[in-house]
């Protein structure tokens, strides 16, 4: 918990040449479609942010704070679906697999120091 195991492409290259210098960009761009591919590797696609890059695990939502842009995991039984969203779809070729939700707003972070009214500072990272 509280580990953040999203990064983007480009971490993850920043990450491979630390290691191994000699390791091209394409190289380890393809290396990571590889195994997204294998299924090992969920690509997590945020909008107009970077897709994220996570290893599959046990299914999840996401959170992301709209203040310092962090991305959580919301562990799948704690979103309480009312009304389960259904695709009509009925004369679509697509399958729907399942539906995963992004749920957007403030961290408990930044939601503590909003409360306090303290608009005067917006840090930048
Ligand atoms: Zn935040
Ligand atoms: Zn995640």
């Amino acid at each position: 918990m509280g580990q953040n195991r999203h990064a983007t492409a480009a971490d993850i290259f920043e990450a491979v040449n630390s290691v191994n210098p000699s390791c091209s960009r394409a190289t380890a761009y393809n290396a990571l479609r590889d195994l997204v591919s294998a299924g090992l590797v969920r690509e997590v696609s945020i909008g107009g942010r970077a897709a994220y890059f996570e290893i599959k695990g046990a299914r999840h939502h996401h959170f992301i704070c709209d203040d310092c842009g962090s991305v959580e995991d919301v562990e799948w039984r704690r979103v309480r679906m009312l009304s389960p969203p259904r695709p009509a779809l009925r004369d679509d070729k697509r399958i729907v697999r399942e539906c995963e939700i992004i749920l957007r707003g403030l961290c408990a972070k930044c939601a503590g120091r909003t409360s306090r009214k303290s608009f005067d500072q917006s840090e930048g990272g």
